[in-house]
């Protein structure tokens, strides 16, 4: 079985910390939460269905005794594991030199995931892999503390809270992965996959629900004004910003109350991978919405053609070819 390298570039520190905010450390741990986050995003995008493994209805089901019996786990448990059936991959992250990284990526810094297959791995789980690798290069980010929103407020800018993290490039993909959509969706689809659970509460972190604005960020402007908060209906004062402008549903949502996420999430360094993005929610707020929002902040937005959007963008990374 042969080992798989993604050769990336770190454009900003990758926060890969624990908890209690000690970052100094680079955990591997890490990195793999944030692939399994986005490569569950992907799964759903393509109408497979993906576990929450934080939630009560992770994998195993447990009416199911045996790990090889279909219907045992999802698609994604099947690559990452879950009780009863262990990930099918180790992962290494290596230097250019193939010397274990100990410390935290920093900006610049080149870097490369090696995945050793501990069991074989199917053409398309490595396809998938390789499609989530990009979709946090090109749309998303990696890492954990990846909530945080920049700020133009110059006395502020270096403030860990304000500094950007986890935004990566990919230099090199490993040849040969057949990949495209509709070998990709045939799997996640494959009968074998647990599917009977409820996902209401995380179906939202799709690709079909996604979107992303590549080249624009949201930010404080100053004690009085924040786009950011603007656009997620928080109040736009500083001291109020944990408000909400309007207690609506969606604002609600899109600016996540405790232990849950916010739904939008800005960029602004470095200049070049410059990007906002975030998820709508069927039957809660859709895309033109958001739209809507952004338009507010941004002057000469233009959406049609800068506001990439679900389908679209699942399209355009399955219709990559090889090599970068
Ligand atoms: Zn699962």
């Amino acid at each position: 079985m042969e080992v798989k390298d993604w050769q990336l570039k770190a454009l900003t520190p990758i926060w890969t910390g624990d908890a209690g905010g000690n970052g100094d450390r680079l955990i591997p741990t890490g990195i793999m939460g944030a692939l399994r986050w986005w490569f569950e995003v992907l799964v759903r995008g393509l109408g497979g269905r993906a576990c929450d493994p934080t939630t009560e209805v992770r994998c195993p089901d447990k009416n199911v005794q045996q790990a090889d019996k279909p219907g045992h786990h999802c698609v994604v448990c099947e690559l990452f594991g879950c009780t009863g059936w262990a990930r099918k991959f180790r992962l290494m992250v290596l230097d250019e030199h193939d010397q274990v990284i100990q410390n935290q990526i920093q900006a610049d810094q080149t870097f490369i995931l090696r995945f050793v297959p501990l069991r074989p791995i199917r053409e398309e789980e490595w396809c998938l892999l390789d499609a989530t690798l990009r979709l946090i290069a090109d749309y998303g980010a990696m890492g954990g503390k990846t909530v945080f929103k920049p700020s133009d407020e110059s006395n502020r800018q270096n403030q860990l809270h304000h500094q950007d993290f986890g935004i990566v490039a990919v230099d090199r993909r490993p040849e040969g992965i057949d990949c495209n959509q509709q070998l990709a969706s045939t799997f996640v689809h494959g009968s074998r996959n647990r599917r009977n659970f409820q996902d209401n509460s995380f179906s939202w972190a799709s690709l079909q629900h996604f979107w992303c604005v590549k080249g624009r960020y949201l930010a404080r402007q100053d004690s009085q004004r924040s786009s950011f908060n603007r656009v997620i209906g928080r109040d736009m004062r500083k001291n109020r910003s944990q408000q909400l402008f309007q207690n609506t549903n969606i604002n609600r949502w899109l600016a996540g109350r405790q232990q849950e996420s916010k739904k939008v999430f800005s960029f602004k360094h470095p200049e070049v991978a410059r990007r906002t993005f975030g998820f709508v929610k069927p039957r809660l707020v859709n895309f033109q919405e958001i739209e809507s929002r952004l338009g507010q902040v941004w002057s000469e937005f233009e959406a049609e053609h800068e506001f990439q959007q679900g389908e679209q963008i699942i399209e355009k990374l399955f219709q990559m070819k090889e090599g970068i």
